[in-house]
Formats: C-alpha cells, structure tokens, sequence
C-alpha cells in the first residue's frame, strides 16, 4: 500500500510524529493508502524551507521560473493517465472525469502561469507634465494554499501555479480526502530537480495543517478553496493578522432557462451542470428556474434524460456517474433529501443509495436526484448541498426569475438560457453572482476573473487577478 509522504525541502518524509491517517476508495469503500499525519512542526519545517528557498527562487527570474515549472508540467503530462487512475481512485470520480478534465487543467494551469508572467508587464502614469508613476510588484513572499476534495489536482495547481510563477514559495495542503495526486505531483517536482524548498506540500487534517498554515505569522498571504463555514474561519483568524486573503467558498447557482431558448442544446447542457462530476463542483447548478410556458415540457424531458444517466464502476468508460467522494458526504447527501421531502418537496428520479455488484458494493453511489414543488425560502434551495440532487420551479417574469436567481446568501455562478441579445445584457448586470455564463456552463478561459459575490467569496482568481494577488505593489512617483 502507498505511503502518501510530505514534500518538504525537496524531500518526500513522513510527518514528524509519524502518525498516518488512512485514504479511502469512494468506488468500494476501503483503504489503498496512508497519509502522512502531520501537525503544526511539519508546518513550521515546511515554513523554514520555504523562507529559505525565496531569494534564490526570485534571483532565477521570470523565465528560470518558467523553465522550472514547464518542466514539472511536462513530467505530469507524461505521466497522465497514472494521475487521472490516482485521482479517480481518490474521488470516485470517473476516469474519463479524471483523463480528459482534471489532469489536462492542471497541466494547463501550471503552463498558463508559467507562460503568463513572461508577458506581464506593470503600468506607468504620465501626472501631466508633473510627474511619472510606476507600479512596481514584487512577490509576497512565502504564501498558504488550501485546497478542496472535488477537483483535487486541478484546484491545487490552480493556486500554486501563480504564486509559484510571480517568485513566491508556498507551503500547500490539498485536502486529506484526496491527498495523491499531490503527492504524484511532489514526486515529479523531485525528478524534475525543481528548486528544493520552492513548493512543500504538508499532507494532514484541516484542523491540524490548514490552521497552522493560517495561524503561522511568517505566511503572509492565503489562498484557499473550500465551504463557506471553513472560509469565515480562516477570516477570523487571519484578518487581524492582516493577511491577504482570496476566499473561494460555496455556491448554490441558478440556472434561469427561458422559453426561447435553443431547448435542446439547453437540455443536455442543464442535465452537465447539475450531475457532472456527482455535482460536487461549486459551479453547478443546483436550482433550475424555469418559464412557465415551457415549465412542464422541461421537466419530464429532464427527468427522462437523468434516469438515463448510468451511475456505476467509476473506471468503465460509459459511467456518467461515479461515488460520492466519502460515506459522511453521501450522509450528508441523503440527509438533504429527506429534508426536501418533509418540506413537500416531490422527488421525480432518483432520491436513494445506489447498491453496485461484487467489489463495488460498500462504494457511495447516489442516484441522480430531481425534485420539484419547493418555494425558494426552504433550506433546500438556500443551502449547499454539494451533490447529485437538483430542484426545479417555476416563473412567470423576468423580475420574477431575477429575484428568485438572486435570492440566497451565495452568489458565485449563473447560468441564463436565452436567444434574446439585450435581455442577456439586462440580466447579465442583475444577477448577483460573479460568473454569468450565456448559452453555456463550466466555458474556461483562464484569463478571466473567476470568483464569486457574498459568502462565496472575496477576491478573484484567474489570469492577472491570481497574479495581483501573489504580488505586493509600490507605486513610484518620480517628479520630472
Ligand atoms: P472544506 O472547507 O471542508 O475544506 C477545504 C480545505 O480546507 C481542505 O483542504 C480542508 O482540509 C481544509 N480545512 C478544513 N478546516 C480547516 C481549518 N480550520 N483551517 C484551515 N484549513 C481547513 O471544503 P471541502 O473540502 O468540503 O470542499 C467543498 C466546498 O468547497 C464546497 O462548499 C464547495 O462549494 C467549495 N468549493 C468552492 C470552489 C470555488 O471556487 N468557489 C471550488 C470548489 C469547491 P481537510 O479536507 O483535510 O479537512
């Protein structure tokens, strides 16, 4: 069984106390690996080596940097389909999940940022015939990443890729749910001769590792991906350390479909947002607000494609469905149903346990979940639910579905189907949410902002905004 090891000064090494925490396969429910236990002195090694890597690190420049982490990439590309069998195994997620979307972005994300600070210049203000400004940005020095179980690799690398390309050194910790593939990760930045102490990956609990990380004073700046309870924490504690924070928390986004809409292409779209990857991706679309005109062609079309979905071995390439990343989760999951049913809520598919043959028994399938006749005030549609399961009303108005779309604490993504051009603008601007996507859901492109309004989040991710943040900024006036 794998050994899931530190990464700290370039070396991979058990946690200090030697404690191992067990991985767990969502697909069958037991363990295929250990995780190194770590505590606040892996922590503070971690820091140590960090600190001492950044002068070196900043004094190789914008384009040893470069060459460093498209090495690592390269190494990761090579070695794809171990990392999407270890990130499948990890999550439940499906292989063809794990091949053709998690491994690729990671990859993605660390060539982007690596490639991205070579063309990224600061600006320059003429004060009339006074004065001239420039802005000046240097790294912020040794930074925190904590990341989240549902996209493991890709939300990991999403973080460390600007920090590390802007010259900052991190200490980071992917979730302990889903340790491996950063571990894979430490192991191809050993044979890639990445810088030692550069990047430390710190395995262990949230409460352990991501408090230490937070709570260090050396660290001067967190990025973290995660709920929004974990978020308001980690707030509280390094607010008045007057860290600088990026907060991307949770979501329960809209999906406002209207009458003259391309129903098909809407149709196989909504049916992505909702299930993909189990719905445990903060952007999909848990509450589907539909016109009424077109309310109950929807639905039984709906409900008749998500009974088709095949929930089963994560690793066969026609499941659509894999497990729920552990057996609390699915707890949890199952508890929300059976708070939608004492609200009234009528479920229309799905709504159980799904039992597989042989070794796939004990894994954590859920039945995709559809449920419909609940006001927009019960706690199923105000609360995360972070899962397979989808609710759909109806609406008469524009304003209607506006006020609807916008009416919970979270504000991160939306999508509109419509074919109307100024009723998009017009909603584009009403919708409370920091993502608006038109016609289309989970489109990418990594230079632009990424975050949300309310309690799902502070700040933005993406191209020059994760840039600005790993940056700490001068502004230089010199009088002419
Ligand atoms: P959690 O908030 O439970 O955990 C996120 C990370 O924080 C994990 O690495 C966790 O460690 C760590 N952590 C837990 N407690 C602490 C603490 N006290 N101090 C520091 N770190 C801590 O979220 P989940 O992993 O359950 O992820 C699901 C959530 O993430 C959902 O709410 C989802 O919406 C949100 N999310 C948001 C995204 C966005 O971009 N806005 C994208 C993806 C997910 P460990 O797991 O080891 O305990």
């Amino acid at each position: 069984m794998e050994n899931v090891l530190n990464y700290i000064g370039g070396e991979l090494r058990p946690a200090l106390e030697r404690g191992w925490l067990d991985a767990l396969a969502p697909s069958t429910g037991i363990v295929h690996a250990h995780i190194a236990d770590s505590g606040p002195g892996d922590v503070e090694l971690a820091f140590q080596a960090a600190r001492a890597a950044l002068p070196g690190w900043i004094a190789l420049g914008r384009k040893g940097r470069h060459d460093a982490i498209m090495r690592v990439a390269d190494l990761v590309e090579r070695d794809l389909e171990l990392f999407a069998k270890a990130e499948s195994l990890d999550n439940g997620k499906p292989l063809h999940v794990a091949r053709d979307l998690d491994i690729p972005r990671a990859i993605a994300n660390l060539r982007f940022f690596a490639t991205a600070i070579l063309h990224w210049g600061s600006e320059s203000f003429a004060t009339d015939d006074v004065a001239l400004n420039y802005t000046d940005r240097r790294p912020v020095g040794v930074v925190g990443c904590i990341s989240p179980w549902n996209l493991p690799l890709y939300l990991f690398t999403w973080k460390i890729a600007p920090a590390l390309a802007v010259g900052c050194t991190v200490v980071a910790k992917p979730s302990e749910i889903t340790p491996y593939t950063a571990f894979l990760l430490a192991e191809r930045c050993v044979e890639a001769g990445f810088p030692p102490g550069v990047l430390n990956i710190v395995q262990g609990t949230g409460p352990r590792v991501g408090s230490a990380i937070v709570e260090h004073p050396g660290i001067t700046a967190i990025s973290f991906t995660g709920g929004t309870a974990t978020g308001a924490r980690i707030a509280s504690v390094a607010a008045p350390m007057f860290k600088k924070l990026s907060l991307e928390l949770g979501g329960k986004n809209a999906v406002v479909i209207f009458a003259d809409c391309d129903f098909d292409r809407m149709l196989s779209e909504t049916v992505r947002s909702s299930f993909s990857n189990q719905g445990q991706i903060c952007l999909c679309g848990s509450r589907i607000l539909v016109e009424r005109s077109i309310y109950e062609r929807f639905r039984d079309a709906f409900v008749d494609k998500v009974k088709a979905l095949r929930v089963g071995d994560p690793g066969r390439a026609d499941t659509d469905i894999g497990a729920l990343v552990s057996d609390g989760h699915m707890r949890k999951v199952l508890g929300h149903i059976e708070l939608a049913k004492e609200e009234g809520g009528r479920v229309l598919c799905g709504g159980e346990r799904v039992i597989l043959e042989g070794p796939l028994r004990e894994g954590w399938y859920l039945a995709p979940t559809v449920i419909e006749g609940l006001d927009q005030e019960c706690r199923t549609n105000q609360e995360e639910i972070f899962g397979p399961v989808v609710t759909i009303q109806v609406f008469d108005t524009e304003e209607e579905a506006v006020a609807l779309a916008n009416a919970t604490r979270y504000g991160l993504a939306s999508t509109l189907w419509t074919s109307d051009v100024t009723r998009t603008h017009r909603l584009a601007r009403s919708l409370r949410t920091g993502i608006v996507w038109v016609n289309c859901w989970m489109l990418r492109d990594l230079r632009t902002p990424f975050g949300g309004m309310k309690q799902s989040g502070v700040g933005r991710e993406g191209g020059e905004e994760a840039l600005r943040f790993f940056t700490e900024t001068t502004n230089v006036c010199i009088k002419l």
